[in-house]
């Protein structure tokens, strides 16, 4: 089947290659022209567990091209994947804009039927006007039908979740493009993976109901965490008490600093705002926010307890993307945490494995280094806020014979307080009030 991916960023590269993987003809396209030069010439602008060595595979094997030449693309495709940006508008709502340009470009070029496909999260209701956008940019009426295909991959696990997905959800009214979306996906069927079809307007709600469902775990669990602390409870273990409930399930239990990344600060409000437009109150949502607003400013408070006076003191912070296995920035709780620092007067040095360079476009003063014991040399406290899978098994002498004081604000609960506090650490996670 051949196929264009309009937007090729962490969605539309993987989309597009696990795609191609599956044995499609796909044509990616992006606007951004240094991002497809690197692309045509062998590179790959994001860093994406097993994504390199697929899409080398399927660049050796021209399933997978890339061009800013939309018109092209749309032109030779049977399919149309939208998976450009949805990023919040002025009042938070989803701006449709990016979807909407590609909407008409759609409609300005399209030769034959097509199947155009949202992959963008956007609220309920916009597949109807992607298809007016489509229609008023005809020449002539050619045939087209939607579908509402959201993406529910997470970055650093993306490829194994597109490829082996807990579920494929199709929201179309055609069962012609019913029949074409089963062909694309084909790879996954045969993987006995389940493919809910649906009506549209329900796909579109389907994504931010479970991003929102998601959000609201973390901030519920974070709540949670702060009475632990006060009460003298230890979350980590009211959660497993919790997790053996088949009603509850153990995932999306963690206490932490609080969500971030691309998708649920963004969706969250974004629903939000749609629940507001069509007069639904949206008390939960609005408090899953503001726990987590409150959250990602809670370590500071901590490493005051040890550090009183920040100021000329120097710090240093252990991962800086929101997530492990990402080199992801967007609304990472790092950023707020360096940004309090340096508003103490605070010299901050930094370690993540993956995100130095995509960090280093978004703060500025911050000391980098290549090694996390690197970052801990003189420092008067490490935070921890991105829970990489290495800070778990180093060297604890070592950590401390290069501070110049031994305190840790352990943001992901990496450790457990009792050994660290027997290492001779000065010691604060979340939610372990025993
Ligand atoms: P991104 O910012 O990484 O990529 C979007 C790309 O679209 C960029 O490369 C941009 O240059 C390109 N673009 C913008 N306008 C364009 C146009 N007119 N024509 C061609 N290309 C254009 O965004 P992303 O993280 O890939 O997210 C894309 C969508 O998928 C969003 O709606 C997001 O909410 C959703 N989503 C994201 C994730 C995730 O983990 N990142 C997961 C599920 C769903």
């Amino acid at each position: 089947m051949k196929i264009s991916v309009i937007g090729t960023g962490y969605v539309g590269l993987v989309v597009g290659t696990c795609l191609a993987d599956m044995g499609n003809d796909v044509v990616c396209v992006d606007v951004n022209e240094e991002k497809i030069k690197l692309l045509k010439e062998g590179g790959i602008p994001i860093y994406e567990p097993g994504l390199k060595d697929l899409l080398d595979r399927n660049r050796e094997e021209e399933r997978i091209k890339f061009t800013t030449d939309i018109k092209s693309a749309v032109e030779n495709s049977k399919a149309v994947f939208i998976a450009v940006g949805t990023p919040p508008g002025k009042n938070h709502e989803a701006d449709l804009t990016f979807v909407k340009e590609v909407a008409a470009s759609i409609g300005k070029y399209m030769k034959d039927y097509l199947v155009v496909v949202d992959k963008s999260t956007v609220p309920v209701g916009t597949a109807d006007s992607v298809k007016e956008a489509i229609r008023n940019n005809q020449e002539k009426p050619i045939e087209f039908d939607m579908v509402s295909n959201p993406e529910f991959l997470r970055e650093g696990e993306a490829v194994g979740d597109f490829t082996y997905p807990d579920r494929v959800v199709i929201g179309t009214e055609s069962e012609k493009a019913k029949e074409i979306m089963k062909n694309i996906y084909r790879g996954i069927i045969r993987a006995d993976r389940p493919i809910i079809f649906t009506d549209i307007k329900s796909a579109e709600t389907i994504k931010y109901a479970s991003n929102a469902m998601l959000a609201t775990r973390i901030s519920f669990m974070n709540e949670i965490a702060q009475l632990c602390e006060k009460a003298g409870a230890d979350v980590k273990m009211v959660a497993k008490g919790m997790g053996f409930d088949q009603r509850i399930g153990p995932r999306f239990l963690q206490a932490g600093v609080g969500y971030g990344g691309s998708c649920f600060p963004k969706d969250v409000k974004a629903l939000y705002e749609t629940m507001k437009s069509y007069g639904v109150n949206g008390l939960v949502l609005e408090a899953v926010e503001r726990v987590n607003h409150e959250q990602k400013r809670s370590l500071l408070p901590k490493l005051k307890e040890f550090v009183s006076e920040l100021s000329g003191k120097k710090i240093a912070v252990w991962g800086l993307a929101f997530k492990p296995k990402t080199d992801d920035m967007r609304e990472a709780p790092s950023l707020v945490l360096i940004e309090q620092l340096q508003k103490e007067g605070a010299d901050v040095t930094a370690f993540d494995p993956e995100a130095e360079k995509t960090a280093g476009k978004l703060v500025n003063n911050v000391e980098f280094t290549k090694t996390p014991y690197d970052a801990l040399k003189d420092v008067d406290a490490l935070v921890i806020v991105t829970e990489w899978n290495e800070f778990r098994e180093l060297d604890k002498e070592k950590m401390k014979s290069l501070m110049k004081s031994p305190n840790i604000v352990d943001g992901r609960n990496v450790y457990e307080p009792k050994d660290m506090k027997e290492a001779g650490f000065n010691y604060v996670g979340v939610g372990r009030g025993v």
